[in-house]
């Protein structure tokens, strides 16, 4: 699933996006326990999305539950995705191995909500095993839009019927995913309008150029040539005048998607093969998702000798001079952790430009148009000088 790059599975307190610069870390070989995982538990899935080439290859899935037990305990947050997690007729001992492994992660899986029944009855069963468990269920757009995306007539039907059955049954945890490509730009208030009336969280995530986790390897698929900046600053602007601190957090987390999306550089040393990491289907460890370094093998290795391996270092120090600055969930939540009181006081400064119909996204670096209308309206571009994202100045360019 995209979604793993997606905030949905929670922040945990963005990249430059509240003004600070992340440090480089003293030593690339050394690292304390990491906080987040993305586990890929299969890597076959039964749809066809533009934005993802799983589907075009097959690979074997190795990890077993059992694997799970060579997880650092510390783990916050495990989100278990694949391909599609619920081919897996042992995916509720993955999240039984998962929670007994690492006691203080929250878990969250990641589906494309085909299987609708099969889905709403596995979580009943993996609710019993965990109650706190969370599902992120990806929608791309309205009909036939999020059909074109999937690449499959009926996509969109299942999550809706998935979702019927999954609030029927008072499922919680249930939330919305929606990764922007090249076919959706226009859906993103479409979809938060959906998202909202049926009580639903929704993240929104812009597609990313992820070799190793989707197996991209030419061009960024499906990301969209222009970034939809009317869309994002209403619903910015939208959750920032809620009195919702997580719809806070949600609005710093999609304006930075926006920034990605604009091509407005930031300036990031990436904590990946630190701060998390992600395990590929085949027991592969990699220091992320998106273009990691391998780091060793969890089927084959205990994880100290993975963790602590020379790979390990190289990995660690490659993503430091990465300088992709992706805007995912793990990045996210690294950066939220040293920097929370930049957070808070973007969303401070923000609320209150919300409030009085002021808030403006930045223009995409060549855009010149103006525009002193309120953000709720659907107005033309305001110019950059109106920002007050706490962003730090462009320095480098975010080459997905
Ligand atoms: S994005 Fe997710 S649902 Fe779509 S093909 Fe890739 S793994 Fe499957
Ligand atoms: S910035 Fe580089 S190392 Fe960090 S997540 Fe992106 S591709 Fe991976």
């Amino acid at each position: 699933m995209a979604d793993q790059y997606n905030l949905v599975s929670e922040p945990a307190a963005g990249p430059s996006a509240g003004g600070g610069r992340w440090a480089p870390a003293r030593s690339a070989r050394r690292a304390g326990p990491p906080r987040d995982a993305v586990i890929a538990v299969t890597g076959h899935c039964n749809a066809h999305c533009v934005m993802c080439d799983i589907w075009k290859h097959r690979q074997a899935d190795e990890l077993r539950p059992e694997h799970m037990r060579r997880l650092p305990p510390e783990l916050a947050s495990v989100n278990l995705s694949g391909g599609e997690p619920f081919l897996r007729g042992d995916l509720p001992q993955f999240v039984q191995e998962a929670r007994s492994r690492c006691a203080r992660a929250v878990i969250t899986i990641s589906t494309n909500g085909y299987l609708s029944q099969r889905i709403a009855d596995t979580m009943e069963r993996i609710v019993d095993i965990d109650p706190g468990v969370r599902l992120a269920v990806s929608l791309d757009g309205l009909g036939s839009v999020h059909d074109r995306v999937r690449g499959d007539g009926g996509a969109f039907d299942s999550v809706i019927r998935l979702l019927d059955l999954l609030q029927g049954r008072g499922c919680r945890g249930v939330r919305l995913s929606m990764t922007l490509s090249q076919v959706n730009a226009d859906q993103v208030l479409g979809v938060a309008e959906l998202a909202r009336s049926r009580g639903l969280e929704l993240g929104i995530v812009a597609a990313h150029r992820c070799r190793t986790h989707m197996r991209l390897e030419n061009g960024v698929a499906g990301q969209p040539t222009e970034a939809p900046r009317r869309s994002f600053q209403t619903l910015v602007a939208r959750w920032l005048r809620s009195w919702n601190p997580r719809q806070w957090l949600r609005a710093h987390f999609a304006a930075n998607t926006y920034r990605y999306l604009a091509r407005i550089p930031q300036a990031l040393v990436c904590r990946a093969g630190r701060d998390f990491f992600f395990l590929q289907a085949d027991g592969t460890v990699y220091a992320c998702g998106v273009n990691g370094r391998v780091m060793g093998n969890l089927v084959e290795q205990e994880w100290e000798e993975v963790w602590n391996s020379p790979a390990a270092g190289s990995a660690r120090s490659a993503a430091e001079r990465c300088g992709g600055n992706c805007w995912i969930v793990c990045t996210v939540r690294s950066w939220y952790r040293r920097h929370a009181w930049s957070v808070a006081a973007w969303v401070a400064g923000q609320k209150l430009l919300s409030h009085l119909r002021l808030l403006r996204l930045p223009a995409p670096p060549a855009e010149e148009a103006d525009d002193t209308r309120s953000a709720g309206a659907e107005a033309p571009a305001s110019p950059a000088s109106a920002v007050n994202l706490p962003i730090e100045a462009p320095r480098a360019d975010p080459s997905h």
